[in-house]
């Protein structure tokens, strides 16, 4: 979503709001480079978005689903509904934001293990060790040594 001051690609959402039959998405965006806000208009198009299966067969997009995948990961865990909520509108702001039709699974899983790992750790690893296939015992190793060296 392009800066309409100074036309810097990349953004923040700030705060999402549906119109009552939730085909509108007003969001409030503030500008990752001059840091000025501005908000965008968008028509989501939550029936024509499909999901492709690891296994190859195609369902399409629920906001439920991915929500409720992210609350099981952050179960018992200090993340309020409030979070998990903005970790999916950040989902969905990127995919209408790529204009696609067709997403995989992994790409999904992918974007929460991306938001998750800066919002709770725990929820991280437990997402990850269900959504990514580790290789074998050493890369899941590896992952955990990667992120005890972030701290
Ligand atoms: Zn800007």
């Amino acid at each position: 979503m392009k800066c309409c001051f100074c036309g810097n690609n990349s953004s923040n959402v700030v705060e999402t709001r549906r119109t009552d039959d939730g085909q509108i998405v007003r969001r409030r965006r503030e500008c990752k480079s001059c840091e000025k806000r501005f908000t965008t208009y968008e028509a989501m198009k939550p029936y024509s978005l499909e999901v492709i299966k690891s296994d190859g067969s195609v369902e399409k997009f629920s906001r439920d689903k991915l929500v409720k995948g992210v609350s099981k990961a952050c179960e018992k865990r200090p993340v309020d509904k409030k979070k998990i909520e903005n970790v999916v509108d950040s989902i969905e702001a990127t995919i209408t934001e790529d204009n696609r039709d067709k997403i995989s699974t992994e790409i999904i899983g992918e974007m929460v293990m991306e938001r998750l790992k800066e919002l709770d750790e725990v929820a991280y690893m437990r997402f990850a060790s269900v959504y990514r296939s580790f290789e074998d015992i050493n890369s899941f190793k590896k992952e955990l040594e990667h992120l005890n060296s972030e701290n």
